[in-house]
């Protein structure tokens, strides 16, 4: 259950509230957010103390129900969050209104030049969002595990040589606040969605965060992941399904397209698909990509390379910029079909 209380509370009374509550035996979790006073309470005995709330003068609602999630869910906010990522020439990109942002760029940083020489070509192409990865969590130790330290200084060159705006994964603490530096985007990957310490600091570092589907999560799973963010101060949170594991073996993880209507009706947040990672095949990407448009997906995040065979990782289901230059144009016809703009 939810209480809304009065915001005008003071911190000693919302402590009190709570300490008062906690000794009957409920679990409290005050959130004091976007201009709300929240307060979720947990406990054997919620239905009674919800028969008696309404009578607490500083108990301004009381939002009956289970909410494993709230701050991401409709119920809490009607309008689609659009979130600011930075400014590319002048222009401010968002997520959520309505146009369709690329991200592209490769799986991971190998090398200055060839990042520098990629940033420019996708960005020729129209993209204003660079990834590129220098921390890999990887599904086994003996491959490629990026550049790390060192793999950020080109990120930074990048930025700084093409104007585009940074995407990056990391996977702890000490890796964002890193990466903070110069990167306008954190992404949380499929295998660190549950780790709820890291969701926490991200919430406290008020940086965009791309938050990926566990590959073996549920809706409703990704959207507690991301309450965690919400609920600790950060409100920029993009979700992106990226392919959950099905007993298909033929495509590498199998791409959800039913998960970007389904987060629209649960949720206010933005959703992106990538249908690199889902397909494991470069040669489907483009058919992915278009599903994902189609379905209305608020951003693509494609990987890219220049000489795929011999990319560090994930060659196989890379594509080339001019693969790329294609996909583009096909998926504006697409996304104008539907009243929406690539970009
Ligand atoms: C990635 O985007 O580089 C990545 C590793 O994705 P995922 O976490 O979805 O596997
Ligand atoms: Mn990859």
């Amino acid at each position: 259950m939810i209480l809304v209380l009065d915001p005008g509370l003071t911190e000693e009374q919302q402590q009190q509230f709570c300490l008062d509550l906690q000794r009957k035996g409920f679990f409290t979790r005050l959130v004091n957010q976007y201009g709300q006073l929240l307060l979720s309470i947990d406990g054997p005995d919620e239905e009674h103390f919800a028969r008696s709330a309404h009578k607490i003068s500083c108990v301004r609602e009381i939002i009956g129900g289970r909410h494993p999630y709230f701050l991401a869910s409709r119920r809490f906010q009607k309008t689609n969050t659009i979130i600011n990522v930075g400014q590319v020439d002048g222009k401010t990109i968002s997520f959520g209104g309505n146009n369709t942002l690329i991200i592209a760029g490769p799986c991971a940083i190998e090398s200055e030049e060839t990042a520098v020489e990629l940033a420019l070509r996708v960005r020729k192409l129209g993209c204003n969002v660079f990834r590129g990865m220098v921390f890999k969590p990887r599904s086994s130790p003996y491959s490629f595990q990026g550049l790390g330290k060192a793999g950020l200084a080109i990120l930074k060159t990048v930025k700084e040589t093409t104007g585009m705006l940074i995407l990056t994964e990391v996977r702890d603490l000490m890796e964002a606040e890193m990466a903070l530096e110069f990167a306008d985007i954190l992404q949380i990957g499929t295998r660190n969605m549950s780790n709820y310490q890291l969701l926490k600091h991200l919430g406290r570092l008020r940086r965009p965060v791309l938050l990926k589907r566990g590959m073996g999560s549920s809706l409703e799973e990704l959207l507690c992941a991301s309450e965690y963010i919400l609920s600790h101060g950060n409100p920029d949170v993009i979700l992106c399904e990226r392919g959950i594991r099905t007993f298909e073996q033929f495509t590498r993880f199998s791409l959800d397209i039913g998960a970007i209507p389904a987060i629209k009706e649960l949720s206010h947040l933005p959703v992106i698909i990538d249908p690199s990672h889902a397909s494991g095949k470069s040669r489907l990407v483009e058919s992915l990509a278009m599903a994902g448009i189609a379905a209305g997906a608020d951003g693509l995040m494609i990987e890219v390379h220049q000489n795929p065979q011999n990319a560090f990782s994930d060659g196989t289901q890379s594509i080339d910029p001019d693969a790329l230059a294609q996909l583009l144009g096909k998926g504006q016809k697409v996304a104008q079909a539907i009243g929406r703009q690539l970009v």
